[in-house]
């Protein structure tokens, strides 16, 4: 199967909670915890990614002007509303490979059967859910759960709220 060439990301630390929920959507996400914005810029570059902070210091960058490196510069406070934009500017999919990313450390995780996890989960968590994905790297195993429901409601949401989606379904000329 040929892979599809997705856009891959890097979060500013002051947006760095849209990086579980990119990652949660499935796109290859960094997070850069450090404070030195040229090393930000310069993994940007060399991997490929898209650049999302709040910082408007970082917007003058040559190398953001000139169009070099793509950039999201997020406006507001609020974290649904900043995934709202960056979904928005980009035109991303939100049910693009839902859970197939660890949260955590940005890994792509692997399938494991129902006998793999028997001891690693909790009782009532074997005898409800039947499909886990674990881990390489951190070894969590992740599953169906409220957890994830609820932030599968949170995406569709975002969605909802967003202007965009109702010009679209007002689409009355
Ligand atoms: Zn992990």
């Amino acid at each position: 199967m040929k892979s599809v060439e997705s856009p891959k990301f890097i979060v500013d630390i002051n947006v760095g909670k849209l990086a579980r929920w990119l990652r949660m959507m499935g796109y290859d996400t960094l997070r850069f915890d450090g404070d030195d914005d040229w090393r930000m810029i310069i993994t940007a570059l060399r991997e490929g990614r898209i650049m999302i902070t709040k910082d408007t210091q970082i917007m003058k960058r040559g190398v953001i002007t000139s169009g070099r490196l793509r950039t999201i510069l997020i406006t507001s406070d609020e974290p649904d509303l900043q995934m709202q934009q960056v979904l928005e500017s980009l035109n991303l999919d939100c049910q693009f490979r839902p859970f197939t990313i660890c949260l955590e450390c940005n890994q792509p995780l692997v399938e494991r059967s129902k006998e793999d996890i028997e001891k690693l989960v909790p009782p009532h968590v074997f005898q409800t859910q039947n499909q886990y994905m674990e881990c390489p790297a951190c070894h969590r195993i992740y599953w169906k759960g409220t957890h994830w429901q609820a932030m599968t409601r949170r995406i569709e949401n975002f969605m909802k709220g967003s202007p965009k989606q109702n010009i679209e379904s007002g689409n009355g000329q």
